[in-house]
């Protein structure tokens, strides 16, 4: 039996950034990662000037990502070139950093300031009762007051805590590929918001084009559950429809992998409990309007730390309560939104109100993407708020009309 002070069952954005704070502020910090070192992650790569925010706050060097300035939003035959907006609290720019990179990189930062990460070795929570001990790894066990959950969407690892997703709570699903184009440098991100299944259902999600800045594009397609026929929904057909649309804009070439699809998960039942707490996907922290995952995992992952550093015993409430208080109003009302963009119906006089003019397209990029700075919220301020207390009226009814129900 081995002891540590904190154990992270995860390498991911949510686990090298925990990994970092705690190995920096000097604790005994072990990483447990099942994939090789440089592993890759189905992913869009982008990085909002959340993502960026958050990076910078870990002090990432992010010269390895391709710098972006907005984000070209398309509804229909409408199309609109946004700039991100300016705030104090987060940078004016995102970045596009392939996962292979960006993972890779926050781990190595993790390992340079002093955690030990043992690659290709799956770790599983012990219980003794109902208090999480530490980890089962490689053959080992492992003890520490914290052990921190970051091991992405929910498996085994989750299970065996009981933080699995609510089956009550939406969901997404997105698939991607890497394919050459010459405009590989844009700094926009383009998202088409007006995707359609094959049999013309209008899906609430969007296609991407993402911009590596390396000769490729991540091209993707996500969809949220609350769609009617959801179950059917062929996420490959989807993405080949969206190649097709995107094929001559874009001088696209071939896919150069065969495309991937991964869960995107936006609830989890508990995210913490006696000596554990859940970090990013583990936690169900993905933004259901616009599917990023990597900023909250990386925010979560720092959050988890510092609430460990002042107090050891009620880290896990009190990193509840405290990452409750950043994230759980605004996720929630992204889930409720989620119910009335799964009507067909909803959806489209949604959209023509979204992009209707620069200005609530600006609206929406601000809210969407959780860009909001509270000192001076301006009209997405008080858009969100006037969302949120809609939405929190309108719940039950959202939930028992919703498209799959
Ligand atoms: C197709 C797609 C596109 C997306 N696009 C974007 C985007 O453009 N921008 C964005 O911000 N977000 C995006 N997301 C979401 C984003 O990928 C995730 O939110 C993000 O990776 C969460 O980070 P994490 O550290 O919580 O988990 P992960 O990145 O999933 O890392 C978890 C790690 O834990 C490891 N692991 C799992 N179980 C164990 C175990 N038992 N023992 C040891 N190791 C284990 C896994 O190997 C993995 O490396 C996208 C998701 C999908 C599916």
């Amino acid at each position: 039996m081995q002891e540590r002070d904190l154990v992270i069952i995860g390498g991911g954005p949510g686990g090298a950034a925990a990994a970092m704070v705690a190995a920096r502020a000097g604790l005994k910090v072990i990483v447990f990662e099942k994939g090789p070192h440089g592993r890759d992650k189905v992913c869009g790569d982008g990085l909002t000037p959340r993502a960026v925010g958050a990076l910078h706050e870990l002090g990432i060097d992010l010269a390895g990502a391709h710098r972006i300035d907005g984000l070209r939003m398309i509804a229909g035959k409408k199309t609109r070139e946004l700039a991100w907006p300016t705030t104090a609290r987060f940078p004016n720019h995102g970045a596009v950093w392939p996962r292979r990179l960006l993972d890779g990189h926050l781990i190595d930062a993790a390992i340079a300031a002093g955690a030990e990460v043992r690659f290709e070795t799956e770790a599983l929570p012990v219980l003794d009762d109902d208090r999480v001990v530490g980890a089962d790894a490689g053959g080992e066990r492992f003890i520490a007051p914290l052990t921190i959950l970051a091991a992405g969407a929910q498996g085994m690892a989750a299970k065996i805590v009981g933080a699995e997703r609510d089956p009550d709570e939406p969901f997404g699903l997105a698939i991607r590929a890497y394919a050459p184009t010459p405009r590989h440098a844009e700094r926009h991100l383009e998202a088409c918001l007006s995707l359609r299944d094959q049999h013309g259902t209008p899906v609430p999600g969007y296609g991407w084009m993402f911009p590596a800045g390396d000769g490729t594009v991540n091209i993707g397609v996500g969809a949220l559950s609350t769609m009617k026929g959801f179950k059917q929904l062929n996420l490959n057909r989807l993405l080949d429809q969206y190649a097709a649309i995107v094929r001559e804009p874009w001088s696209l070439g071939g896919y150069i992998d065969r495309p991937r699809a991964w869960r995107l998960p936006m609830s989890s039942s508990k995210r913490s409990g006696p000596g554990w707490v859940a970090i990013g996907d583990a936690a169900g922290f993905v933004n259901p309007m616009n599917g990023e995952g990597i900023d909250y995992a990386l925010e979560s992952g720092m959050l988890a730390v510092e609430q460990y550093l002042v107090d050891v015993p009620n880290a896990p409430a009190n990193y509840d309560r405290v990452v409750g208080e950043r994230f759980d109003a605004f996720l929630r009302t992204g889930r409720r939104f989620s119910f009335i963009i799964g009507h067909p119906w909803l959806l489209k006089p949604g959209l023509r109100l979204a992009v209707g003019t620069q200005t609530t397209a600006d609206i929406t990029l601000a809210v969407m993407g959780n860009l909001i700075d509270s000192a001076t919220p301006g009209a997405a301020g008080r858009v969100m708020r006037v969302a949120d207390t809609t939405l929190r009226w309108a719940d039950p009814l959202l939930r028992r009309t919703r498209a799959t129900s």
